[in-house]
């Protein structure tokens, strides 16, 4: 049996003049995603088209199309001749198992074709009502089963029943360059590939604090980094060792400022290797009120030492919406595994939840923060994933 693979998008359809450019970014993005798999890929009307692959790489053909952002949906399809005994005959094996009602939409793009649309649909829905009577109904308005029969102009017919839904969104690469800062936690994965399914081509950074935190935290991360590639088209990570910083900012910092000063620091790193690397936004897994960190005032906060923007994707999710993603895309169960995180070393007892923006200027004025800045900067770690 000959297959066919139609893919359809969404948004795009809004962008009027610009459409082009991201037809074209999409259809490249699923080539690349699918190099690698014998396959023959072409356009067709507003849709992509697979053909010519083995029935043994659909399910990872099938794999790969679900993390690809701007494609909407995908059906795979039967591909037979344009003639009623063959479009009947898979219209009928479609319908073995299946019960309750249904529906016959006919496209004829050859109008040589006869009969036309409408007989068309009505010859084959009551082939279909002659064969399988006891468990199939007609139903024009709410039908359980659409049948889609697509007559196109080359000779070949697909016939289809099921619509696959998939990411949405705009493809990678449409919609700018950010740095995504990414733990081990459950929420920045979950960042990173909302960006992604807005069209945002990202890099990512983890700032880690040997040997406070050990080499499984950093695996941890990788693998997260890892996941959130496979909808980026790959990712570069960048590992920063955060330690002595972090011990300075112990040494000579109040306690209570200890967090908020840490994330400041955070923040002019990641802006600063964010220039080097085109980035235009860094972007973080920050949720409202989530932890002391995560106030508005703590924000503000870290905000104010950076000129770029931020992108918080999630703040304002729940956690319970963040856990639901983090399912979705399969990074739950990594993001759970125990670990250290470079925020929980030398955490204090009472962070300053809503930390006084003078009085943490004044407590960072007792650090260099250009020279600490530099220094991590003489020894970053990129790994290509
Ligand atoms: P997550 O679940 O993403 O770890 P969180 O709820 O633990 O977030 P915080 O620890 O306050 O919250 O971190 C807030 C955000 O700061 C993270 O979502 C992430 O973007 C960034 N961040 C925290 N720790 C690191 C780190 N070690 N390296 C890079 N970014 C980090
Ligand atoms: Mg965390």
């Amino acid at each position: 049996m000959k297959q066919a693979i139609i893919i359809r998008y969404c948004e795009i359809h809004l962008k009027g003049k610009n459409r082009g450019f991201f037809e074209k970014l999409l259809k490249d993005n699923i080539k690349k995603s699918l190099r690698g798999i014998k396959c023959t890929f072409s356009v067709m009307h507003s849709r992509y088209l697979i053909e010519d692959f083995n029935e043994t790489d659909l399910e990872i053909i099938e794999s790969k199309l679900k993390k690809i952002a701007g494609i909407h949906t995908y059906s795979i399809a039967r591909v037979v001749g344009s003639n009623l005994e063959e479009i009947t005959n898979s219209s009928l094996e479609l319908f073995k198992y299946k019960k309750g009602t249904f529906k016959v939409e006919t496209n004829r793009a050859d109008k040589k074709f006869t009969p036309n649309s409408v007989e068309t649909s009505r010859y084959l829905g009551g082939k279909i009502l002659e064969k399988y009577s006891e468990n199939l109904k007609v139903s024009v308005t709410n039908p359980n089963t659409l049948l889609y029969v697509d007559i196109r102009e080359d000779g070949k017919t697909f016939v289809y029943t099921d619509v696959v839904h998939c990411m949405s969104g705009m493809p990678v690469g449409s919609a700018g360059n950010g740095l995504l800062l990414i733990s081990g936690g459950i929420d920045s994965p979950v960042a990173g590939y909302m960006m992604c399914k807005r069209g945002m081509k990202l890099n990512a950074l983890h700032f880690h604090s040997f040997p406070y935190t050990g080499q499984a935290a950093k695996e941890k991360v990788i693998e997260l980094s890892k996941k959130v590639g496979e909808y980026n088209g790959g990712i570069k990570l960048y590992v920063v060792s955060f330690t002595e910083i972090q011990q300075k900012i112990h040494q000579f910092c109040p306690d209570e400022f200890m967090i908020t000063i840490m994330r400041r620091f955070m923040m002019r790193i990641a802006e600063r290797l964010a220039v080097m690397l085109k980035d235009q936004t860094i972007i973080t897994g920050e949720s409202l009120g989530q932890v002391a960190s995560q106030t508005i005032e703590s924000i503000t906060s870290s905000n104010s030492v950076v000129k770029m923007p931020i992108l918080r994707p999630l703040i304002a999710f729940d956690k319970n919406e963040i856990i639901d993603i983090s399912r979705k895309i399969d990074t739950y169960e990594t993001s759970i595994l125990p670990y250290e995180d470079c925020c929980t070393v030398f955490l204090p007892k009472f962070p300053a939840i809503r930390p006084n923006l003078q009085k943490v200027i004044d407590a960072e004025s007792k650090l260099n923060v250009e020279e600490l800045i530099d220094n991590v900067f003489k020894n970053i770690e990129k790994i290509q994933l």
